[in-house]
């Protein structure tokens, strides 16, 4: 066993004895036993700050609310088909704890009500944020949770795939679920969703079909009655070619409901990362920001041409990337409404659908701000200059996130090496790529900023937003690791504008500033040494940079050590999601 590995074996050992010693375990049955004292549940629910996710109620008309009354209850059945991909027993425990919360009163009932709200949370009684270990129960998780039969290997599975080619395809389906075949033998075989959730898939169908109903947008209805059909069929090609065409309806009967609802992501299935968990995200689109990025997406050439790199690098035909649309959550079901929150996404994820469609970014504008609130402000608040404060503002903030997805499509894509092989920059720069690209769209994101505000398209005032809160957002990131693509493109930013003089370190106070002279000329120089490396496929020169610029400087270690009482991350309470549930239940 290594060293590290045994270390963390015994500090969990520990803590669970003190749990005992501190708190008698509760008992729920006869095999369920949290060893979490009512102190380490607060602390750990203490990680998600509590946060109201809504919308401004007027920007919704009297049809959409009422399409919503149904698609609120299609995401419930979400939620509840993705307990039963997570664990065997997850329904039945919460029954049986919430059955507990109702008998018991007085301190207890504070607690049980703590451990129910936290495996709402969780979505199951494996902490998601402690490496999946359980804290109610003491079952282990499995690696493919109910995707697979609980035993089953890696290597067995792709033994067994490779052993017979004609059931790979409906083996390594993200719509089935894999078991042994009866009669013992460890025969596989493949079951669809649509059989194994048959009767939650009929009542979610049932309710978008009920939706579809009510609107006259007839882009959402399309995609409400294809994506009931897929449901049923388990066919969800042509649903997911009908979801990249909402709001494409004509004004008169448009409608500002963005809906994304069936089985997507596959991170739920840590075996194989191939079946998708049920989720839904039900939202309105913000109209404002998405006319912001159509106008913006209007001058896509006059920014690669404003690029700091030779002309003979610039590349005015990489055709469009994937089209962005800026929505505010109302509502989030299954998969999207576990543990940590999504802000953004990009579907969908088949192949076959991207290659004769494409595929689009949705991006969750009240998500990110209510995350912006409960993080990055306490964050600032500790480590920044604190005259900076006034200047570290949301929508200077997600003005950067915009501007960093309009970058990625900026740039060299296609290069051409010496001896006139042409291959990506993703090709030549391996596994650097991933690092340097987010690092290149994070800094693309500042340096098009300071171009638009340059031509008046943005406000002048937004440029000392934009540095201040920029800087912040460098110890958001950096905040778990600079190992992940996003942290260490944060790390070489910090220490590349550090080094330029454009950001300043108080040893004194411990405190990080913006000198506002040295800001633009950094950014200019970075994106430049960024820009040609990717333009000559410059794989040497890429690890050489990510060497010099990657590691993680003692002051921002030191910073990132006093931001333990900050928040990991949200848990929301979705106002007029509960509203609309309730006055559909009402109105029955
Ligand atoms: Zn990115």
């Amino acid at each position: 066993m290594k060293p590290k590995i045994l270390l963390a074996l015994l500090v969990a050992l520990e803590a669970c004895m003190g749990a005992q010693k501190r708190e008698e375990a509760v008992e729920l049955g006869k095999n369920t036993l949290s060893t979490l004292s009512e102190e380490e549940l607060l602390a750990r629910r203490a990680r998600y700050a509590d946060v109201t996710i809504t919308v401004a109620e007027d920007a919704i008309s009297k049809e959409d609310r009422a399409v919503m009354a149904d698609l609120l209850r299609a995401a419930q059945v979400m939620t509840r088909i993705f307990w039963k991909q997570v664990s065997e027993e997850g329904l039945a425990l919460r029954e049986t704890l919430a059955n507990e919360v109702k008998k018991a009163n007085g301190p207890r009932k504070a607690y049980l009500a703590a451990l129910l709200d936290y495996l709402d949370l969780n979505a199951g009684p494996w902490d998601r944020l402690d490496s999946d270990a359980p804290f109610l129960g003491s079952t282990k998780k499995p690696l493919g949770a109910t995707f697979y039969p609980p035993d089953l290997t890696r290597e067995a599975f792709n033994a067994y795939v490779a052993a017979h080619p004609s059931e790979r395809e409906a083996l390594e389906s993200p719509f089935t679920v894999v078991r042994y075949k009866e009669g013992g033998g460890r025969v596989l075989h493949a079951v669809p969703y649509s059989e194994v959730y048959r009767a939650d898939l009929e009542e979610a169908a049932s309710l978008l079909r009920s939706a579809a109903k009510k609107t006259r947008d007839p882009a959402l209805a399309r995609f409400l009655t294809a994506r009931a059909d897929a449901f049923l069929s388990n066919d969800y090609f042509d649903s997911d070619v009908a979801w990249l065409d909402l709001g494409s309806a004509p004004a008169d009967v448009a409608s500002a409901i963005e809906v994304t609802i069936g089985p997507y992501e596959v991170y739920e299935d840590g075996l194989m990362n191939l079946k998708a968990a049920f989720e839904a995200f039900v939202a309105v689109r913000d109209e404002a920001s998405s006319r912001e990025l159509a106008a913006v997406a209007q001058m896509l050439d006059e920014l690669e041409a404003n690029l700091p790199l030779d002309d003979r690098h610039k590349n005015f035909s990489r055709g469009k990337a994937s089209p962005i649309v800026v929505v505010n959550l109302v509502f989030a079901g299954g998969d999207a409404a576990k543990g940590v929150q999504t802000t953004a996404y990009n579907l969908p994820n088949d192949e076959k659908v991207r290659s004769v469609k494409g595929s689009k970014k949705v991006m969750l504008k009240n998500v990110g701000e209510a995350k912006f609130n409960k993080s990055l402000v306490p964050i600032a608040k500790t480590v920044m200059d604190q005259k900076l404060m006034p200047f570290i503002v949301f929508d200077a903030y997600f003005n950067h996130v915009l501007m960093h997805e309009v970058s990625h499509g900026l740039g060299p894509g296609i290069i051409t090496a010496p001896d006139g092989s042409k291959r990506t920059v993703n090709q030549a720069l391996r596994e650097t790529y991933s690092h340097l690209e987010e690092c290149k769209a994070d800094v693309l994101g500042v340096w098009n900023t300071l171009y638009l505000i340059r031509k008046g398209f943005f406000p002048a005032d937004l440029e000392q937003r934009l540095e201040a809160t920029f800087l912040a957002g460098i110890f958001r990131s950096v905040r778990f690791g600079v190992e992940e693509a996003h942290g260490k493109a944060n790390i070489i930013e910090f220490n590349y504008l550090k080094r330029q003089g454009a950001f300043t370190y108080d040893p004194a106070t411990g405190r990080f500033g913006v000198v506002h002279e040295r800001f633009e000329p950094a950014i200019r120089a970075l994106a430049h040494d960024l820009l040609v490396i990717q333009a000559e496929g410059d794989y040497t020169g890429a690890q050489k940079f990510l060497d010099e610029y990657g590691r993680m400087p003692p002051e921002v270690s030191w910073a990132l050590g006093r931001l333990a009482h900050v928040p990991v991350d949200i848990r929301p309470h979705y106002e007029l999601g509960e509203k609309l549930a309730h006055e559909h239940h009402d109105a029955k």
